[in-house]
């Protein structure tokens, strides 16, 4: 596929047909690489139960939306998803494809990059256009540096991470157009099937929008020490998120953790408990605004990028913290 000029594509994920913020973030990036080179923003939307999406999506920025409104879309599958999402970007011709930096989006992003005959970079964190391409700014060798990777071919095809970028406040007065789409997959062409999807249950508020993320890691000596953690977030109405190696100790679900091949944040306030700060963690918290450390190391490397830090035993911080938040609470 060459020569495609017509702005910019964003894959947006719909969850429980709400569009996830991750979506409207690559919208308002959609706009401004728009506004610098030209064409229309498209955003498409997979799902069921998408009826007030397409308004949503053109408040949020996109010029026309192309809605796939399938009971087969309903959840998750990226085989599934891949013809219709060919289809539409071989019709709208766009020279940028943006898909969230999410599970999904890292599954769905190669396979289509693949079918397209075109290149990926994942886990972007900015583009800018120059002399006429657009240039995609990631974390490489482990989170310690940054590259600034270009395409030859297009569309250029890119995963955006998730608060690297800002949403547009939602303007319901911005004129757009709605397209609904016929699929056109044929479901006996499909290899795989999902034959069982499990949610797993999450209670209080969710890491990428809280405004309190306390990090627990191998400091904090064990599982109970996430049910302090647990029971901090619950009193401040925060997340609680993990280093990697906590999750692969089972200290707490998988889903915690934050980094480069994790989730990201940028929370108003990183707690980080006995973490020690090593670069592929820093990758998913960098951006929060505050970041307090716990750390019984007083060089421990976390320590650099933290606006305060305590040094000390975790196992005697945490439940001491704990406990004044509920006395001032009370
Ligand atoms: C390709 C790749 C991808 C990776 N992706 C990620 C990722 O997405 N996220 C991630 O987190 N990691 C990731 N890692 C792993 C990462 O490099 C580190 O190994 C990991 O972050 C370390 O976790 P930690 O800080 O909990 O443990 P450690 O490095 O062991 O640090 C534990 C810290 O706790 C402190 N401590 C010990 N006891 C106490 C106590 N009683 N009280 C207070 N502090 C105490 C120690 O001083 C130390 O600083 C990745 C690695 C690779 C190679």
């Amino acid at each position: 596929m060459t020569d495609n000029n017509n702005g910019v594509l964003v894959v947006v994920e719909v969850l429980e047909s709400q569009p996830i913020d991750l979506g409207l973030e690559m919208l308002a990036l959609a706009r401004r690489l728009t506004d610098s080179m030209g064409g229309t923003v498209t955003a498409v939307a997979f799902g069921t139960g998408l009826e007030s999406t397409g308004e949503t999506l053109i408040a949020h920025g996109a010029d026309q939306v192309l809605i796939n409104d399938n009971s087969i879309f309903a959840n998750f599958h990226a085989e599934a998803w891949l013809p219709d999402l060919s289809k539409m970007i071989a019709e709208v011709a766009p020279a940028i494809v943006l898909i969230g930096h999410s599970e999904s989006g890292t599954d769905l992003a190669p396979r289509l990059a693949f079918r397209l005959d075109v290149d990926v970079a994942t886990g972007c964190e900015s583009i800018e256009i120059m002399n006429g391409r657009p240039h995609m700014t990631r974390s490489c060798f482990g989170g310690l540096a940054r590259e600034v990777v270009t395409f030859t071919k297009t569309p250029a095809l890119a995963t955006v991470r998730s608060k690297s970028q800002q949403a547009l406040p939602p303007m319901m007065e911005r004129a757009g157009e709605i397209k609904h789409v016929d699929s056109i997959l044929d479901e006996n062409s499909m290899r795989t099937r999902v034959v069982n999807r499990e949610t797993e249950k999450a209670d209080g508020v969710k890491m990428e929008s809280a405004k309190i993320v306390i990090g627990g890691g191998l400091g904090l000596g064990g599982p109970e020490g996430f049910k302090t953690l647990n029971e901090i977030a619950e009193l401040v109405d925060g997340a609680v998120g993990a280093s990697r190696a906590a999750c692969d100790l089972d200290w707490c679900p998988r889903s915690y953790q934050i980094g480069l091949s994790g989730r990201t944040v940028a929370p108003e306030l990183y707690i980080a408990v006995g973490i020690s700060g090593a670069s592929h963690h820093m990758a998913g918290c960098g951006n929060s605004k505050t970041i307090v450390s716990v750390n019984s190391d007083p060089n421990a490397e976390i320590f650099k990028s933290s606006r305060f830090g305590i040094v000390g035993n975790s196992q005697e911080i945490m439940p001491a913290l704990a406990e004044e938040i509920r006395k001032l609470k009370a």
